[in-house]
């Protein structure tokens, strides 16, 4: 059975019963749905009910002259097929129906296999039609929602609170939200299509952004966050990343801005509020400090009071060495630290630091050395003071977390344009999961191994404010049970 034959109807037009009943014995066995008509006024009735899409119509009969009939049908569906049904007596006429719209004629009388073959034909052209109209209809559609898709993605990034600006790959800004316009303090004429230096006032976010409208940076890697001021103090955060195209090409950049002028603020004011309670805290407990060293030595005799004021001493100094840390940490963050810069030879430096801290080593039974690979290895141009903070904190850790009779090892050589040190130990390690957070301010490790060391958590977040005010990188690697690896790169010419 035809699949498509069970949605066609079909009405026959006939006055001669014998081919009513035929055809419509013949074609429900194919699966059409049948109707039929005596006479053409019925057939007109019939028509206006099913709506057939295929008319098979008799041009000789009484009453309504199949002609006429044909005539109507056409005007009320310009697309139904008529096939007529004509004998051999009136080709011509048949011709002349085929003029006035008629799709098909099959002479009488006919055999089942022509009427099957004739229907068949009628009905493919339907279903094609319908195919068609189909696929337009969807087309016409899909055109629509692109259109309604491309307008709402239009409204929501013009309705963004942050500021959008995109590129194409020379770099010329293609859209700029009103967000953007107003966070950069652009005028409403500053319209898309002109290039970056009439947007971006910052000359190193511009290189970046156009870095990556060429097509640099599209596995999204090492694409560092700027920040920048405008004229009128306003500072912004830029984040940028390539826009990708469906096969991974880059289609230019998108650049999003945010105005961070009220967190700058509030991070200076909490950091001279730090800066101010430390300072003001530091003398009195000095102070007391000095107190109690002079009531111990002056103390004979009684070990109790002895051991519990030796303990206030001891805690003292803590308070004092964490104060020293938190003025140490404002002063890099005012950029007080690393203003004076004169060359230093870092061998020198290094060695000073190791021997000076060999003393605790060989307290804890530790081996403490220093490797340096090359000769003439060059002067580095840094505050000494911060170099001695860096490597001091670095190497005093390496001790203090690595156990009795274990290995500390320096290693100083160059790279590039860098000078390399490596503080290696084979202690207790860190495990994945801290490795991100050591450097943040007051973090530590809290385990079995670490639990009884005491510590500020603010030495590796000074370390690392130096080597970044000092141009440098510093990384670490490390394996719990086997030990870390701290590796700072220092530019020889900062
Ligand atoms: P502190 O030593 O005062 O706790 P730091 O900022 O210097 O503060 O170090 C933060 C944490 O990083 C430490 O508490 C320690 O757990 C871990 N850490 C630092 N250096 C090492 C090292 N060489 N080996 C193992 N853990 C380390």
């Amino acid at each position: 059975m035809n699949k498509d034959a069970e949605t066609i109807r079909i009405l026959v037009v006939d006055d001669e019963r014998d081919i009513r009943e035929g055809s419509e014995r013949i074609l429900s066995r194919m699966g059409y749905q049948l109707q039929t008509a005596a006479r053409g006024d019925e057939a007109l009735e019939i028509f206006a009910k099913v709506r057939p899409a295929i008319v098979l119509l008799d041009l000789k009969m009484p009453g309504m002259d199949g002609m006429e009939v044909l005539q109507r049908l056409r005007v009320l569906d310009p697309s139904l097929l008529v096939i007529v049904i004509t004998g051999y007596a009136t080709v011509e006429t048949a011709i002349e129906a085929m003029k006035q719209g008629a799709y098909d004629f099959i002479p009488k009388p006919f055999e089942p296999d022509q009427l099957r073959i004739v229907v068949n034909r009628a009905a493919e052209k339907i279903r094609l039609t319908r195919e068609t109209q189909k696929l337009e209809l969807e087309k016409t559609r899909t055109l629509a929602d692109l259109d309604t898709e491309k307008s709402r993605l239009r409204t929501i990034i013009e309705s963004l609170p942050d500021g959008v600006l995109v590129t194409n790959t020379t770099g010329q800004v293609v859209l700029l939200n009103p967000a953007g316009r107003k966070v950069l303090k652009l005028g409403s004429e500053t319209a898309p299509g002109r290039s970056l230096e009439d947007y971006l006032p910052d000359e190193d976010l511009r290189r970046l952004v156009l870095e990556i409208s060429k097509g640099k940076h599209v596995d999204f890697e090492d694409i560092p966050e700027k920040e920048f001021t405008l004229a009128d103090g306003t500072t912004l955060r830029a984040l940028a990343q390539p826009v990708l195209g469906d096969r991974r090409e880059c289609l230019g950049a998108i650049v999003t801005f945010l105005d961070i002028t009220s967190l700058k603020e509030l991070d200076r004011l909490k950091s001279e509020f730090v800066a101010k309670v430390s300072h003001e805290l530091r003398s009195p407990l000095s102070t007391i400090h000095e107190q109690l060293a002079t009531v111990i030595s002056d103390l004979v005799g009684t070990e109790p009071q002895q051991h519990m004021l030796t303990r206030a001493k001891e805690k003292t100094q803590t308070l004092i060495s964490f104060i020293g840390d938190m003025l140490d940490l404002s002063r890099i963050e005012e950029g007080l630290i690393c203003r004076e810069p004169r060359p230093v030879h870092l061998e020198e430096l290094l060695q000073s630091i190791v021997e000076f801290l060999s003393v605790r080593a060989k307290a804890k039974n530790q081996s403490l050395t220093i490797e340096v690979a090359g000769r003439d290895l060059p002067e580095i141009e840094a505050d000494p003071v911060a170099l001695e903070s860096i490597f001091g904190n670095l190497i005093s850790n390496a001790l203090t977390y690595t156990p009795e009779g274990g290995r500390i090892r320096v290693e100083l050589d160059r790279t590039g344009i860098n000078l390399r040190v490596k503080v290696i130990d084979n202690g207790f390690g860190i495990a994945e999961k801290h490795l991100g957070k050591i450097f943040d301010r007051f973090y530590r490790v809290k385990d079995e191994k670490t639990r009884y060391i005491t510590g500020t958590g603010l030495g590796l977040p000074i370390v690392k404010g130096l080597v970044e005010k000092l141009s440098g990188i510093i990384e670490v690697a490390s394996t719990p049970g086997e030990g870390s690896t701290f590796t700072v790169l220092l530019p020889v010419k900062s």
